[in-house]
């Protein structure tokens, strides 16, 4: 039975190197690939030897994605099944955990390899940076440590995920709850509010005895690995060689000084609407006109032919992806049983060719979902010509402008869906949406900054840290008599436990996002054409040069975010 949405799809390029019939689940049939591999490596003689050497690991690794995505995406779409979930955990439990180490061995043999210096440049300059420093960064003592860390990141997992309530009579998830904070009702959204931070609040002492235990853990593996502090280690580690933590602080600093006066207005407005004194927590999340949801569409065919109207609008070029993409059946994005929750853009690395997944109900956030995963979906398909797989992905910092641009360019075309009073609302809905989210993100990174730079800290030192951060980027939101569940709500963001660092690159690609919407409000044909220019770079190029292709600055201080700043003010007030 074919658990796949779409039919079979060829491979981009015919295989040269991988035998045509292999079996891709197995390892004894991609071991020997990796055998010669190996053994070619040392018998390389020019530089194009080895670059052809290269992209023959290229292939193989190309082959095992698609492998590992066909597995996942099957599983995805039939949660129910238990052959698709018995073929994907095969491929997680069998065949990754033996190609990890191969993988690295290819790794060591390309760095240390007499040739690697005379590999055309620049055109393996990033390919290159990348492989040195994740063989420079390994450590056999930090493998346990790291089995550690694993653990106690799955312990997270588990803790945040098993909270429930009682809410009115009903048990909940906390999920669930979060749906309550949308209601007209103001007390039944304090009474859920609070019986979920409540709920937090017992809990409170696990959160940080893990924390407590991954900090020392991540200290010693940053040690190890010949750093002084974790927080270098994970910029080298997230191969962040184009910023500093330095230009972070900047960003922080700019948020503060420029973001935060528009945060502030928006508030005040919203207090004004909802016709209160002060903001409470609980009053952040309801449509502050008590109007009932937005209604996009009915059936997600609707959803499908609107968004290709955008597009058609938009750009020939992207609309054309965006029809390929249905006539392969790359879409699956309907709400029904079976399915996994949530929602993804996926490559199939050999077919070259990408896959969106959803599941829509018909409300705003599934407009901007398909917006943002089609974006995604366009930087895929513009890579196609690739040869080298790892070129065909873009650090995540650049990544994000791709989507997080096509959802400000597409929404110029929402009245697709829209009456155009409901266009309005939902831009502003949008933009608004936008401006919130810059302070989160420095409150999280600026936390960071300063937990793993202070590693002897107590837990009231990060408690009052977290505060002060609250102070600066929490705007006028009134939280007397709720210290504690102030205190402690960092405990929510997944990130700060299980992705250390790995947050401020949202931050990054919504300067760059909000650059490209800008530039097409001058000129939109050029625009369009450095986006798409930018996005057929793939990652073949620094994070600066691929900014610069789509016309936009790669630096996120005062300089590039107050015109930005500016910019939205405007937009939100034409709304
Ligand atoms: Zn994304």
């Amino acid at each position: 039975m074919n658990l796949l949405p779409f039919g079979k799809l060829p491979a981009y390029r015919p295989r040269t190197f991988v035998p045509p019939n292999l079996d891709l689940g197995d390892w004894s049939h991609i071991a020997p690939l990796c055998d010669q591999l190996e053994a070619r490596a040392a018998s390389c003689r020019t530089a194009a030897e080895l670059e052809r050497w290269l992209l023959d690991w290229s292939e193989l690794n190309a082959a095992l994605d698609e492998e590992s995505s066909r597995r996942y995406i099957a599983m995805t779409c039939h949660t129910d099944s238990p052959d698709a979930e018995k073929a994907y955990l095969h491929f997680v439990e069998h065949v990754e955990p033996q190609l990890k180490p191969r993988q690295f061995a290819l790794e060591k043999i390309y760095v240390a390899h007499p040739l690697r210096e005379k590999l055309p440049q620049p055109r393996f300059q990033v390919f290159d940076r990348e492989v040195k420093s994740h063989v420079e960064l390994f450590r056999q003592e930090n493998v346990p440590l790291e089995t550690e860390e694993a653990k106690l990141c799955q312990q997270y997992q588990k803790l945040s995920g098993s909270l429930t309530v009682n809410f009115r009579g009903e048990e909940k998830t906390l999920v669930q709850m979060g749906r309550h904070l949308e209601e007209p009702d103001r007390p039944l959204r304090q009474d859920a509010w609070e019986t979920v931070a409540r709920r937090r609040l017992q809990e409170a002492g696990k959160f940080d005895g893990i924390f407590d235990q991954m900090l020392k853990l991540r200290a010693q593996i940053a040690g190890n690995a010949g750093f002084e502090n974790y927080r270098d280690y994970a910029f080298h580690r997230s191969g962040r060689f184009d910023y500093a933590p330095e230009d972070c602080e900047k960003f922080h600093d700019a948020v503060e000084k420029h973001v935060m006066p528009v945060v502030r207005e928006l508030q005040a407005e919203r207090r004004a609407e909802l016709k209160l004194e002060k903001l409470r927590p609980w009053d952040l999340a309801v449509d502050p006109l008590n109007r009932p949801p937005l209604k996009p569409f009915g059936k997600v065919s609707e959803m499908v032919s609107r968004t290709q109207k955008v597009f058609d609008r938009l750009d020939g070029e992207l609309a054309g992806g965006f029809r390929q993409m249905q006539d392969l059946h790359l879409l699956d994005l309907d709400n029904r049983k079976g399915k996994a929750p949530g929602g993804y853009q996926d490559t199939l690395n050999e077919a070259r060719l990408p896959f969106i997944f959803m599941n829509a109900v018909g409300v705003q956030r599934d407009v901007e979902t398909i917006l943002h995963e089609a974006g995604h979906a366009f930087h895929a398909l513009a890579t196609r010509d690739e040869d080298l797989r790892a070129y065909r992905h873009a650090p995540i910092e650049f990544c994000e402008v791709a989507s997080m641009s096509m959802e400000l360019l597409g929404n110029e075309f929402i009245e697709e869906f829209y009456s155009a009073a409901d266009a309005k609302r939902a831009r502003r809905v949008h933009l608004e949406g936008i401006v919130w989210v810059f302070p989160w993100i420095a409150t999280v990174d600026a936390f960071q900054h300063w937990i793993y730079t202070h590693p002897d800290h107590t837990r009231d030192e990060r408690a009052a840290t977290w505060l002060a951060l609250m102070d600066r980027f929490g705007g006028d939101v009134d939280w007397s008599g709720y210290g504690a569940a102030r205190a402690n709500l960092w405990h929510r963001q997944l990130h700060i436990f299980l992705h250390p660092f790995y947050y401020i690159e949202y931050g990054i690609a919504q300067l760059g996002a909000l650059q490209v919407w800008a530039n097409s409000k001058r000129d939109k044909a050029k625009a369009l054409n450095d986006y798409k220019k930018s996005l057929a770079l793939g990652g073949s190029r620094p994070l600066p040069e691929l900014f610069s292709a789509a016309g936009c600055q790669f630096e996120f201080s005062t300089k590039t975010i107050q015109p930005l700043t500016k910019l939205l003010r405007e937009e939100l007030e034409k709304l």
